[in-house]
């Protein structure tokens, strides 16, 4: 089944149940100026859920275009090193405002799963929240899942990869426990159940995500139960099209395969299960869209991630011997793959080319140099020590490699980078920049500000323009 094929399925069978199908919204969100990106599904029915807006529907299904790249979720560091992880995916999500609950959540997800995706039911595994008897009651006593296959997950705060099965909105609001579908890829992938130390392998893939918004939280820490509980679930496109392709990694599904064909030719790169060609594909699915929803390359807030992501694939294509500019010619490849579902990816793509084209040309110039840097700095590197401050600030500012791409480097050779000598080279040079701006003031010429945006690098720094920012989403 092609991806195009069970996203339209997904939506078909909730519209048949009285869901109402509501389009994708921005990644750029619209109503929540807190939230970098368009994470989820629920994003766009947040007012909703919290009562402050009605809609002509109490059932809606979508497939929501998400990004998780800097921000609360970030999974631009698991990219190319899980199979599971993108930082741009499709989530398929259906949504009950105050009217069907737990019982019917988890029934609607069976019955796509197994009557209509035709799943074998024994290689389904579920989680409920450690305290959620009902849920827990109805998955092995209405469905019938076996007791073995039904696990009681804890609220992991801070864990990086672990289950974590109590969701909220914000520090206060609508909050409740979740159930999420794993899905066991077989003993020839590493990797152990849900709530096992090995859980972070990539035997056991977690599918789908209910969540039961039962409480409202207050300041104080107070739980009471919300009259109309709702439900918000998702489900990750890429997932069970690996599942039901019967491929293990998400980048081997139809939609995968043939951005990653596209990457290789315009690398030049004969190896297509090379780990760049993956990256470059994830990444020009982010970029692309990011710049379709009106993101442009920045040094602040949504354009630097932007710019970040822009760079890492550029890396990648280096890495690959590609030194030209490459990633805007996978555009059209991308709208191939997806321009039918998402028509403003078709309309905007000459845009896209270009925004991307240009950040390629502007980076170009400094990638190489800052490369053959940063290569020197490694090869002088006394084995097991951390790469210092000074050579990341040093490649941040002059050559615009934003740290994380230094990081990402140094992460492949298995060294670690000195974090806290970089952003104390950082604040050095901010210290810098405000006495030359109030020398400037008393001197009677123009102020340029601390937040002036720099275009170029070893140009704009030479005539001493330069304030570098340096932000994380
Ligand atoms: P994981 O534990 O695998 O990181 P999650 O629990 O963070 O996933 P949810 O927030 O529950 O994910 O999102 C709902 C669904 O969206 C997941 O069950 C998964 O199918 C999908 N999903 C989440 N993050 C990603 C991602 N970075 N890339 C692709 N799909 C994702
Ligand atoms: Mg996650
Ligand atoms: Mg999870
Ligand atoms: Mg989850």
């Amino acid at each position: 089944m092609k991806s195009a094929e069970i996203r339209q399925k997904f939506l078909q069978f909730f519209e048949k149940n009285g869901h109402t199908i509501v389009p994708s919204s921005s990644l750029v969100p619209g109503n929540d100026p807190t939230l970098l990106f368009t994470n989820s599904g629920m994003v766009q029915f947040k007012d909703v859920f919290l009562g402050l807006e009605t809609r002509p529907y109490k059932r809606a299904t979508s497939s929501q275009r998400s990004v998780r790249a800097g921000g609360k979720h970030n999974d631009l560091e698991n990219v190319g090193y899980t199979a599971r992880h993108h930082t741009f995916f499709e989530m398929l999500g259906n949504f009950s405002f105050g009217d069907y609950f737990k019982r019917d959540a988890i029934r609607y997800a069976w019955e796509l799963l197994t009557a209509v995706y035709k799943l074998p039911p024994e290689k389904l595994w579920v989680t409920v929240y450690q305290e959620d008897d009902e849920a827990y009651g109805i998955w092995r006593d209405e469905i019938g899942v076996p007791a073995e296959r039904i696990v009681r997950i804890g609220d992991n705060k801070g864990a990086r990869y672990a289950s974590d099965n109590f969701w909220q909105m914000a520090d206060t609001g609508p909050c409740g426990p979740c159930s999420e579908i794993f899905y066991d890829h077989g003993p020839e992938v590493w990797g152990g159940p849900p709530g096992s130390p090995e859980e972070d392998g990539d035997r056991y893939i977690e599918i789908w995500n209910l969540v039961f918004m039962q409480f409202e939280r207050d300041a104080a820490g107070n739980m009471t139960p919300l009259p109309k509980p709702c439900v918000d679930t998702g489900m990750g496109l890429e997932r069970i099209a690996a599942v039901l392709q019967h491929v293990h990694s998400n980048y081997e599904i139809d939609l995968f395969q043939n951005l990653i064909r596209a990457a290789a030719r315009e690398t030049g790169c004969a190896d297509l299960a090379d780990n760049s060609l993956k990256v470059i594909a994830d990444h020009i699915r982010a970029c692309s869209f990011l710049i379709v929803d009106g993101v442009i390359p920045g040094n602040e807030g949504r354009g630097y991630v932007l710019r970040r992501i822009i760079r890492r694939a550029l890396r990648h294509g280096y890495k690959l011997g590609q030194t030209k500019p490459f990633f805007h010619r996978l555009v059209p490849d991308l709208v191939a793959e997806m321009g039918q579902a998402y028509p403003e990816l078709a309309a905007g793509a000459a845009r896209v080319e270009q925004v991307l084209r240009q950040e390629e040309e502007r980076f170009g110039e400094t990638l190489e140099n800052g490369m053959k840097i940063l290569e020197g700095a490694l090869a002088a590197l006394p084995a097991g020590k951390p790469l210092d401050g000074e050579t990341l600030f040093n490649l941040y500012d002059t050559y615009g490699f934003p740290v994380d791409l230094t990081a990402d480097i140094c992460r492949e050779r298995q060294v670690e980078v000195d974090m806290d000598g970089f952003e104390a080279a950082m604040a050095r040079q901010r210290e810098q920049a405000r006495a030359a701006g109030k020398f400037k003031m008393a001197a009677g010429l123009a102020y340029e500000g601390a937040k002036t945006v720099f275009e170029g690098y070893a140009t704009l720094k030479a005539e001493g323009r330069v304030t570098a920012l340096y932000v994380d989403g």
